[in-house]
């Protein structure tokens, strides 16, 4: 631990410097001429959206993605220059903060074309954008049936500069890639339409992570990577890259022992009572922290050993067997999500007991933590 205000005894550790493994051992997989956009949205799945941009950066990311337009201010605010892709769908009123920080909207409709369009060209700017084609997601875009008229008439106005096109998978880390093969073809349709009417995309791309890691033929001309480099599946079956490994870590402390006679209970709603004396140690972090709420349920690394949660977790605090660890200590560290000695709780087993996937566990770690960030030197 480090840095003299984050005295709180719960943190996040991002490891830096295995952050830089992953990055090197992707570069390494990646193909010649494959580009990658980083995407950070959502704080970076909670890793911290600045740090893990600058380092998306040095390790050769050619642009940033994020979902709000506050997201790409953060990064902007913070000196970050790279072209930004802000996904999803733009409000008229946020056109305006796009052009001003040159930010690269995605822009899927005539309307609000036209609108950038005149933003652009009342400042005599030209401005890049990209458009996404729903090849079968039904979320964000426009129809794969109608998109090549679309782009077509997006493309002929001069204040805007087409600069991408782009689809997303709506399953491509399973082992069936039927569906993702489907919408693949798709893509390649519009794209062969487009070629027929003489338009060149400069930057085509559909793959997230599982497109990357196992749809080398859906790479096109530059892949969206937000989980992988943080050192996380996407999926149990998706390949592996040798190497890659998990950067955060969610550490506390043992705020107190707590000595249990037969009979005593432990915790809200009475959960959990001791059948034998046993010491129990409470852990000042909760569900108010991004924990799931749990009885009886999950496990944390103290002495490199689990302990058991006991009793029903609290907003603040959770309590735990302390019965295999009698050496345990008040303040000892304990490990929540990571590794300690020999054993490690992976955010999958964090993501079963909500019944959730990992990236809303690694994004659901709240704020009042504080993130630290650890690079070889500094390491305990
Ligand atoms: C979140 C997101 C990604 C990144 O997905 P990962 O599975 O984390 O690599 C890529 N593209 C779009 C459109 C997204 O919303």
């Amino acid at each position: 631990m480090s840095t003299s205000q984050k005295v709180r005894p719960a943190w996040i550790e991002i490891d830096l410097d295995q952050l830089h493994r992953n990055f090197a051992l992707i570069r390494a997989d990646l193909p010649a001429n494959l580009r990658f956009l980083m995407v950070v949205k959502d704080n970076a799945y909670g890793h911290g959206a600045v740090e893990i941009a600058q380092a998306a950066i040095n390790a050769g990311a050619c642009m940033l993605g994020t979902v709000t337009v506050d997201e790409a201010l953060q990064l902007r605010q913070n000196g970050i220059s790279t072209p930004i892709l802000v996904m999803g769908e733009r409000t008229d009123a946020e056109l305006a903060e796009c052009i001003a920080h040159n930010l690269t909207p995605c822009i899927n409709d005539v309307h609000t074309a036209a609108k950038l369009a005149k933003l652009a060209e009342q400042q005599r700017r030209q401005v890049d954008f990209h458009i996404e084609v729903d090849t079968g997601m039904s979320r964000y875009g426009v129809r794969w049936s109608k998109a090549a008229a679309v782009i077509a008439e997006l493309n002929q106005i001069t204040s805007l500069r087409l600069q991408g096109v782009m689809s997303h998978f709506a399953m491509s880390d399973e082992l069936d890639k039927t569906f993702a093969n489907q919408q693949l073809q798709r893509f390649e349709d519009m794209l062969a339409q487009l070629t027929a009417r003489n338009i060149s995309i400069p930057t085509r791309h559909m793959c997230n992570t599982g497109g990357f890691l196992d749809l080398p033929h859906a790479h096109f001309d530059m892949v969206r990577l937000g989980i992988l480099p943080l050192g996380v599946y996407p999926s149990v079956v998706c390949r592996r890259i040798a190497g890659i490994a998990p950067i955060m870590a969610v550490k506390t402390r043992i705020a107190a022992i707590q000595e249990l006679a037969i009979g005593d209970s432990v915790g809200y709603g009475m959960c959990y009572t001791a059948e034998k004396p046993h010491r129990l140690a409470v852990l000042p972090i909760g569900y108010g922290d991004g924990y799931p709420r749990v009885r009886n349920q999950g496990e944390v690394l103290i002495h490199g050993q689990r302990a058991r949660i006991i009793g029903g977790n609290a907003m603040d605090a959770m309590m735990v067997d302390l019965s295999a660890m009698p050496q345990a200590q008040r303040w000892d560290e304990v490990v929540l999500q990571g590794k300690q000695g020999n054993d490690e709780i992976s955010v999958h087993d964090i993501a079963k007991l909500k019944d959730t996937v990992s990236y809303d566990v690694l994004s659901g770690w709240r704020e009042r933590l504080p993130r630290v960030y650890q690079t070889e030197g500094e390491r305990p």
